[in-house]
Formats: C-alpha cells, sequence, structure tokens
C-alpha cells in the first residue's frame, strides 16, 4: 500500500493500492519537477508514504503562513 500522510499533523489522507504506485510515482516525479514539496519516504513495514499536506493544514497554512514559515527553521 501507498499511504499519504499529512507531514504537519501526521493525519493519514488516504491509502492507495500497490497496483498503481507505478503511476504514482510518476505523477509525484512530474509534481516535483513543478516544484512540489512532496516527498515519498518507505517504512519499515515496506509500505510506501507519501509526505504531503492535508485540506485543514493547507487552510491555516494560507491563513497564517508565518507560523509555518517559523516551523520550517525549527526542524
Ligand atoms: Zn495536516
Amino acid at each position: 500500500m501507498v499511504s499519504y500522510r499529512c507531514k504537519h499533523c501526521r493525519l493519514e489522507i488516504g491509502e492507495i493500492p500497490f497496483s498503481s504506485i507505478e503511476e504514482t510515482i510518476r505523477e509525484l516525479q512530474s509534481a516535483d519537477k513543478t516544484g512540489s514539496e512532496r516527498f515519498i519516504n518507505v517504512t519499515d513495514r515496506g509500505t510506501l508514504e507519501v509526505h504531503c499536506i492535508c485540506e485543514q493544514c493547507e487552510r491555516s497554512m494560507n491563513a497564517y503562513p508565518d507560523y509555518y514559515t517559523i516551523e520550517k527553521w525549527l526542524q
């Protein structure tokens, strides 16, 4: 399985079946070229974890851009 997880609040956004993994990687690679911050991580269970941002965090990020800039500095 490929699981999508929010990199800010760790919320699991969704899972997609392994069969469409190649398609997903292609999609992510093309998204990377456009400057997306998403990245892929392989967990010890052999699951692919795609880090992205959930709707809720995206909304608060738009509302409080300064807060998320500070959080990036602290990491
Ligand atoms: Zn989130």
